[in-house]
């Protein structure tokens, strides 16, 4: 929220109205939004981006090959679920909502970049496990 505070080496000065509902407040250095709603501008940024995030990783892991980036919405989303409890590829793809194909690759690719490890044992079948230390991060 502090960007909205800074100044901006910006070229495009003057006036512009908040685009925000009912808002219509002159920003500053013809920003789309006022100070008070350029959260929201932010917010429905990340929200958008996200779910094409989503969308262009989710067709990649629904392929025979290709790698999704390192850093993106399913490791971040996968390992989040893995630091909670083992799963079977099953659950996994279930709680992602991706198809067991993907969820199998998504694992694979985890497995590959030394994220997660693959267990045999259980009665559920083979489960997937967080490779780090688990409620490391989030036990503090
Ligand atoms: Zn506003």
């Amino acid at each position: 929220m502090f960007r909205a505070l800074l100044p901006e080496s910006g070229q495009h000065k003057g006036s512009c109205s908040c685009a925000s509902d009912g808002c219509g407040k002159s920003t500053r250095e013809g920003k789309p939004f006022c100070s008070l709603h350029i959260e929201q501008a932010d917010y429905i940024q990340a929200i958008l981006s996200e779910l094409a995030c989503r969308e262009k990783e989710e067709a990649v892991l629904n392929k025979k090959r290709g790698f999704i980036p390192q850093d993106g919405f399913f490791v971040r989303e996968g390992l989040l679920l893995l630091r909670t409890r083992d799963f079977t590829v099953k659950a996994f793809s279930r709680r992602l909502d991706i198809s067991h194909h993907a969820a199998e690759r998504l694992i694979s690719m985890l497995v590959k970049w030394g994220h997660a490890k693959r267990k045999k044992a259980g009665r559920g079948g083979a489960t997937v496990s967080c490779s780090g230390e688990r409620d490391l991060e989030d036990g503090i």
